[in-house]
């Protein structure tokens, strides 16, 4: 059968200054390592054993329909603004409405150099693409909104970083690519009818309804604060969360350094480039009320009078604390078993973190056992696990489904770093096959599975991964 996409493009037909319209470069040998068939079922792909799958993917052979850009944005890096940054290394195909109605973007990540490359190559290698793959599928599995991985490609190339590494190419799948720094773009450019062309199709696209920039900022600050909150209960952490790595679309994106915690600590951090915690575990709330407060800056030129915006905004902006102490408590009492929880039961929640913290229990371990007979063994201080056990039964006692709300709300399985590492060991060697393992046993992530076991075990001190890197 004859590969068929079934595009239609919008962002295409925005006017120019909002990308850069160029093809991927071509690379020598494309090889497919993943292609995600459910995926691709669900976004209206036919025709997949087509041979010219993986020089598509590679963006050798510019599928029918396609009209591929590198998009133009901009955004504070670790809190210092960058007002021009946009794909540096990759292209965005094209879009497609997925069965549910839905429009969703394709682009391939590593494609090739771009006017926005700076001193990159436009490349990727291996490592980095498989873990994007196997963590954004992961989360989707988790329930967190995010990013979709399509495809893996071999380039047949090395590229070069700290030395000689695989070349690969990730074809991303996302609601858009919007993201805070599109807006930012601009706004510090002083350019209000593309700020104002922005508004109209990001508004059209993903919050139909909204009517007016503060009806935009109070939708988007729901949905990253619902974001962070899941995110938190289920101890990831992002590690860049640049205001161009935050979508207006509420998804989770670009997993570069991110890492989900073993032993429980607020204060944690894996990033290599994050040096002063900025983006630690603890401090995402936070940023995301910085990154909504930037979101805000760049939407105050759309507002009839300035300074009445600005103060509509900073009422939005500043509703976010209440809010994700809110969305926090329902997703931690949650994980207790606990459907509509009650302002003193953040007192709980804090008890039994603050017991996993001293006794560094491991994060996803210790909640999934609580509802076990060997609970108290993830903790060391054990009499204290019995003082705050008996306060938690006796809370629960009236809950309709504890248990079950429990196991939807704890995963057994977490892409743990120690195994994502050996993982990208193994693919660089030659071996996929515990990138298919880890792709399989994730997408069940709140189901026993006895056949496992090596997934939940924390890591080893010699397997413990102190820091990521992107
Ligand atoms: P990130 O930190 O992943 O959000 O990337 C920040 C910016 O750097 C974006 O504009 C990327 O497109 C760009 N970038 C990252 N890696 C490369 C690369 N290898 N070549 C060109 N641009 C890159
Ligand atoms: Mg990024
Ligand atoms: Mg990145």
């Amino acid at each position: 059968m004859t590969l068929h996409i079934p595009f239609d493009n919008s962002y295409a037909r925005l006017p120019a200054t909002f990308y850069t319209r160029l093809k991927p470069t071509p690379v020598a040998r494309p090889s497919l390592v993943a292609f995600n068939a459910p995926l691709a079922e669900e976004l209206g792909i036919t025709g997949t054993d087509d041979p010219r799958l993986a020089p598509v993917l590679a963006g050798n052979v510019l599928p029918e329909g396609a009209d591929p850009l590198a998009q133009l944005y901009a955004g504070h890096q670790f809190g210092g603004f960058s007002p021009q940054l946009g794909d540096g290394r990759a292209h965005l195909l094209g879009e497609v409405v997925d069965r549910s109605g839905t429009r969703r973007d394709i682009q391939l990540k590593g494609s090739g150099p771009t006017p926005y490359s700076r001193r990159g190559d436009g490349r990727a290698w291996l490592g980095p693409v498989l873990r994007e793959y196997v963590v954004s599928e992961a989360m989707h599995a988790l329930g967190v909104p995010t990013t979709r991985a399509l495809a893996a490609v071999r380039t047949g190339e090395d590229i070069l970083r700290e030395g000689p590494l695989p070349g690969a190419i990730l074809t991303r799948v996302a609601g858009s690519h919007i993201r805070v720094g599109t807006f930012q773009v601009f706004a510090a450019r002083g350019d209000t009818e593309a700020l104002r062309t922005l508004f109209d199709y990001t508004v059209e696209r993903h919050y139909p309804g909204v009517t007016s920039p503060d009806g935009l900022l109070a939708a988007v600050c729901e949905r990253q604060v619902a974001l962070v909150a899941q995110w938190l209960s289920l101890g990831f952490i992002h590690g860049v969360m640049n205001t161009d790595n935050c979508t207006l679309s509420g998804e989770t994106i670009d997993y570069g350094p991110c890492a989900f915690m073993d032993r429980y600590d607020p204060n944690q951090v894996y990033s290599s480039i994050d040096r002063y915690g900025r983006y630690a575990y603890s401090a995402q709330p936070d940023i995301v009320v910085w990154n909504m407060a930037q979101l805000a800056t760049a939407l105050v030129p759309l507002m009839p009078d300035a300074d009445d915006g600005v103060q509509v905004f900073t009422r939005i902006v500043h509703g976010m604390a209440d809010q994700l102490r809110a969305t926090w408590l329902k997703r931690f009492a949650a994980k207790l078993g606990i459907a509509d929880p009650r302002p003193e039961d953040a007192k709980l929640v804090a008890g039994l973190l603050a017991l996993m913290h001293k006794g560094q229990a491991d994060f996803t371990n210790a909640f999934r056992a609580l509802h076990s007979d060997d609970a108290r063994d993830q903790f060391t201080d054990r009499e204290a696990y019995d003082v705050w056990d008996a306060q938690w039964k006796a809370r629960i006692e009236a809950e309709p489904d504890p248990e079950g709300l429990m196991r939807r709300s704890n995963p057994a399985f977490i892409p743990r770093n120690h195994r994502i590492e050996q993982m990208i060991a193994a693919a660089v060697d030659g071996d996929e096959s515990y990138f298919h393992h880890l792709n399989l046993v994730l997408s069940r992530p709140y189901e026993d599975q006895p056949d496992a076991v090596e997934l939940q075990a924390p890591p080893t001190p010699d397997e413990v991964v102190p820091a990521t890197f992107c």
